[in-house]
C-alpha cells in the first residue's frame, strides 16, 4: 500500500521561499530567512548563489537550522545575491532530485528557480515536453517552469519567464535568479504569498513578513497576484504581463499555515486567528468552565473564542515543542506516536471541568481523537469541540499538503458522525461566511468569492488539468511549431 497522501508521486508540497539582491552574506542571510519559514516545510531545503560569476547550488534534506548553517556549507556559498527554499513534500517525492531551488545553465545563462504552490497541469505539460525530447530529472512541478524557460522562443530571459508561466495554470509564488536579475512573480489569482522588503537597499523577496524581520528587513509590500518584479543593478520593475483575474488569495493561510506573526495581504495573521475564534464563540457557544487551545496552532483562535465567551482560557494541553508538526510524520502508525509524543494533558488544569476544546482544522480526525481521549482520561468532564474553519472536505491542489479526499474525515462524515468518532460531547465548525467575517468581508461572495477556499468548499479557481487527465493546455507552437 502506497503511504502517500496523494498515493502517487507527484509533488504535493508546502514551501517557502526567499531571495535577497546584492548584499554581503546572501547565503547566511538567506538560511536566516528559511529559518523563518521553516513552517511552510521542514523535510528538505537548498540556496543557490551567484557571485557575479558563478552559481553555486547547495541541497539538504533536513531542517535548516541543522544543515545550512554549518560553516562549511556556507562557505561553500559564496556571492551577494542568492534565493532559497524549504520544503515538505510527501513520501515518494524522489528525495534531493526534487529539492529546490532548481538551476540550469540556459543558452541565456545560468538560471535558478525556487517555487511555492502547485502547478495544477505540470504532469500534462512535462508529457508534452518529454514527448519533444525534453529530459526531466525530478518529478517536481519547477522543473517543467525550467524546461519551458530553456524552450521558449522569445529573446530576453525576462519575456522567456513570462512565456513559460503563461502556460501553466494553478498556483505559484516563486523567486528566480539569473546573473543579473532577481525576479519575484505571483499567479494570477495570487494564491500563495510573496512579499517584497528592503534591507538597507538591497531588495529582498520572502512568502511572508516573519522572514524579513528576522534579518532587521523592512517589508515594502505584497507583490500583487499576476504581478512580476524583475529586480537588477537599475532598480525594481513591476509588471503584469498575465491576463487579469479577479484574486483568490488562500484562505487556508490565514486559518493554519502562515505563521501567526506574519502579515500577509495586509492583514495580520493572528489578529485574524482571535478574530476567527470569536467569530466561532458567536456562532456557537456550549455551557462550560474553561477554553483550552490545541497547541500550537489552536492557540490563537481560543484566545479570541475566550475573549468573546466570557469564559477563562487555560493551557490545558501542554506542547513538547521538539517535536515537529504531526502532519510531517511519513506514515500513519508514526502520525499516531506523533501526537502521544507531541502533547500531554494538564491534568491540575482540566479535572472536573467542562472543556471547549480549539483547534484550526480537522483533517483526519487523528489528532482530535487522540487529544480528546487524553482530556478525558485527566478528568474533564465534558469535552466540547470547536474548530476555527469549515469542515476541510476537499484537497488541496495548490500546495498545502491535504491528503486525498477520501482520508479527510469531512468528505465522508457527517458532524454528528464526526463528533462519535473523536468521542466529544459536542462539535461544531466555524461557517464558511463566519471565517470570511473574520477576514473583514461581509460574507463569502458566492458568485465571485474573495478567496480560494477549495478545502472548505471543493470550488477549485483554476482548472485541474492533471487531475481530470484532459489534456488542454495551449499547443506548444515556440517549441517549435509541432501540435
Ligand atoms: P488530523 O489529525 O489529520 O485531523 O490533523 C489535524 C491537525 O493538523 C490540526 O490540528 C492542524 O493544526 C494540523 N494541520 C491541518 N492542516 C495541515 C497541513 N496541511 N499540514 C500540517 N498540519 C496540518
Amino acid at each position: 500500500m502506497d503511504d502517500t497522501p496523494f498515493g502517487d508521486d507527484s509533488l504535493h508540497e508546502e514551501c517557502g521561499v526567499f531571495g535577497i539582491f546584492k548584499r554581503t552574506d546572501a547565503a547566511a542571510l538567506t538560511t536566516l530567512g528559511l529559518h523563518a519559514l521553516q513552517h511552510r516545510g521542514q523535510e528538505a531545503a537548498g540556496i543557490v548563489s551567484f557571485d557575479g560569476s558563478q552559481f553555486h547550488v547547495e541541497r539538504h534534506a533536513g531542517l535548516i537550522g541543522d544543515t545550512f548553517t554549518k560553516q562549511a556549507v556556507l562557505e561553500r556559498l559564496p556571492g551577494s545575491s542568492a534565493i532559497g527554499h524549504t520544503r515538505y513534500a510527501t513520501t515518494g517525492g524522489g528525495g534531493l532530485r526534487n529539492v529546490q531551488p532548481f538551476f540550469a545553465e540556459l543558452s541565456a545563462g545560468g538560471f535558478a528557480v525556487a517555487h511555492n504552490g502547485n502547478i495544477t497541469n505540470a504532469m500534462t505539460v512535462q508529457r508534452e515536453l518529454q514527448r519533444r525530447g525534453s529530459i526531466f530529472s525530478s518529478t517536481s512541478d519547477t522543473e517543467t517552469i525550467l524546461h519551458l524557460v530553456a524552450t521558449s522562443a522569445a529573446r530576453l530571459f525576462v519575456e522567456k519567464l513570462v512565456d513559460a508561466l503563461t502556460r501553466l495554470e494553478g498556483a505559484f509564488s516563486l523567486v528566480g535568479l539569473s546573473s543579473k536579475k532577481m525576479v519575484g512573480v505571483r499567479d494570477p489569482l495570487g494564491i500563495r504569498p510573496l512579499v517584497l522588503g528592503d534591507l538597507e537597499g538591497s531588495p529582498i523577496l520572502a512568502s511572508e513578513t516573519c522572514a524579513l524581520d528576522i534579518i532587521g528587513a523592512d517589508f515594502v509590500r505584497d507583490i500583487e497576484p499576476g504581478e512580476m518584479v524583475v529586480i537588477s543593478d537599475d532598480g525594481i520593475e513591476s509588471i503584469f504581463p498575465f491576463q487579469a483575474r479577479r484574486a483568490r488569495f488562500c484562505i487556508f493561510e490565514y486559518v493554519y499555515f502562515a505563521r501567526p506573526d506574519s502579515t500577509v495581504e495586509g492583514r495580520n495573521v493572528y489578529e485574524i486567528r482571535k478574530k476567527i475564534g470569536g467569530e466561532l464563540a458567536r456562532e456557537s457557544h456550549p455551557e462550560a468552565d474553561l477554553v483550552v487551545p490545541v497547541p500550537d496552532s489552536g492557540v490563537p483562535a481560543a484566545i479570541g473564542y475566550a475573549q468573546e465567551s466570557n469564559l477563562p482560557f487555560e493551557l490545558g494541553i501542554i506542547r513538547n515543542h521538539y517535536v515537529g508538526r504531526t502532519f510531517i510524520q511519513p506514515t500513519d502508525s508514526i502520525r499516531h506516536m506523533g501526537v502521544k509524543l507531541k502533547h500531554n494533558a494538564n491534568r491540575r488544569m482540566l479535572e472536573g471541568k467542562r472543556v471547549i476544546l480549539v483547534d484550526d482544522s480537522i483533517v483526519r480526525g487523528t489528532t482530535s481523537q487522540k487529544i480528546v481521549q487524553m482530556v478525558r482520561e485527566a478528568g474533564a468532564t465534558e469535552v466540547h469541540m470547536r474548530i476555527a474553519s469549515p469542515p476541510t472536505r476537499a484537497s488541496c491542489f495548490y500546495g498545502v499538503d491535504t491528503p486525498e479526499k477520501a482520508k479527510l474525515l469531512a468528505s465522508r462524515m457527517t458532524v454528528e458522525e464526526m463528533a462519535d468518532f473523536i468521542k466529544v460531547d459536542s462539535l461544531a465548525f466555524l461557517s464558511i461566511d463566519g471565517l470570511y467575517r473574520a477576514t473583514d468581508e461581509p460574507s463569502r461572495n458566492k458568485m465571485a468569492p474573495q478567496f480560494c477556499d477549495a478545502c472548505f468548499t471543493g470550488d477549485y479557481p483554476t482548472s485541474l488539468t492533471d487531475q481530470e487527465g484532459v489534456e488542454n493546455v495551449r499547443p506548444l507552437t515556440l517549441l517549435g511549431g509541432a501540435g
